[in-house]
């Protein structure tokens, strides 16, 4: 029993990510003008376009090389908070996964973890501040619940998928904390907030790609 992700196919995940991004752009885009300025659908997109550009080398290297590179990219290529966030989270990533060829069950919980520790920790936030973090956050604590629980990997993917979404549109209801969102009158209350929904976008795309492997 049990998956194993490489780097390459953890880098054909980034390209679905992409993808999924790249359609999304007038829904992100219309999300982030509601809440915030409007840019990060063309953050997010330029981020992963300009990974995509480089998959053929990334994919050749080992986990966390790969995942360092992503973070390196992240963080010099996406504009705004979340280039910042989503680099230290793939940095954070890198360091879980010196020792790690495959990525399994127990290392991409590793991986998922620290990325939202890093996120939590670079902008201060957490669960419940209407941030990419209320996406993230449920989707971690289920990913726990099903290792806890022994769910057979076809389980924990849906308990995965299910509860980033779920989190996302909980967003709808929450003030914002941190963030432009904050500077509305009605702190984004009845909008999404853009950045859950691109995370749950990727999180989706990731558990479909461990989906592929079982
Ligand atoms: P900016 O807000 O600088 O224009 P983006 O538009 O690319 O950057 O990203 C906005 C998203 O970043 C928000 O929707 C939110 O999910 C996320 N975000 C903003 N500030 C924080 C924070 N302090 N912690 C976690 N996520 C944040
Ligand atoms: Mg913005």
């Amino acid at each position: 029993m049990g998956f194993e992700l490489s780097m390459k196919d953890y880098a054909s995940y980034m390209v679905k990510a992409y993808t999924k991004i790249h359609e999304n752009k007038e829904y992100i885009t219309d999300l982030d003008l509601a809440t915030g300025d409007g840019d990060h659908w063309a953050n997010m997109d330029m981020g992963f376009g300009k990974i995509s550009e480089n998959i053929k080398n990334i994919e050749a290297m080992s986990l966390s090389e790969g995942m360092k590179e992503i973070g390196k990219t992240m963080m010099s290529v996406i504009g705004g908070s979340s280039g910042v966030l989503y680099g230290s989270a793939y940095l954070a990533a890198a360091k879980t996964l010196k020792e790690v060829e495959l990525l399994d069950r127990e290392s991409l919980y590793e991986v998922l973890k620290a990325m939202l520790e890093a996120i939590m920790s670079r902008g201060q936030a957490k669960a419940g501040y209407k941030t990419m973090i209320d996406s993230l956050y449920p989707a971690v604590k289920a990913y726990e619940e099903a290792l806890r629980e022994n769910d057979d990997d076809k389980t924990l993917c849906e308990k995965v998928k299910k509860a980033a979404i779920d989190g996302a549109n909980e967003t709808a209801k929450m003030e914002a904390v941190k963030g432009r969102a904050t500077y509305q009158a009605d702190k984004g209350v009845g909008h999404l907030d853009p950045g859950a929904v691109t995370m749950s976008y990727q999180l989706v795309c990731l558990m479909e790609a461990v989906e592929e492997k079982l």
